[in-house]
């Protein structure tokens, strides 16, 4: 009982370890060669349905399966499509 605890807690430390060099192998890349992973970023930018401005899709606005740029630009829109 006592080995398998320990054996578990070797995975889970491995586990760790390796992803915490994944994240700061990443962070690395980002910083030094940011033209690298451009096709990367271009997947996560997103069109406004109501002004066609691009955005990250994070900061971008969901409604009815349409993307906004902002909440105003979703009302607008829902305004508009209401009518
Ligand atoms: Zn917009």
């Amino acid at each position: 009982m006592f080995r398998s605890l320990l054996l578990l807690a070797a995975v889970i430390v491995i586990v760790w370890f390796v992803q915490r060099q994944r994240n700061a192998r990443r962070q690395e890349g980002r910083q030094s060669s940011a033209s690298d992973k451009a096709p990367g970023r271009i997947q996560d930018m997103v069109r406004c349905t109501e002004c066609g401005i691009h955005l990250p899709e994070h900061e971008a606005v969901q409604a009815e399966g349409k993307t906004f740029c902002s909440t105003a630009h979703r009302d607008a829109w829902q305004q508009r499509e209401q009518r």
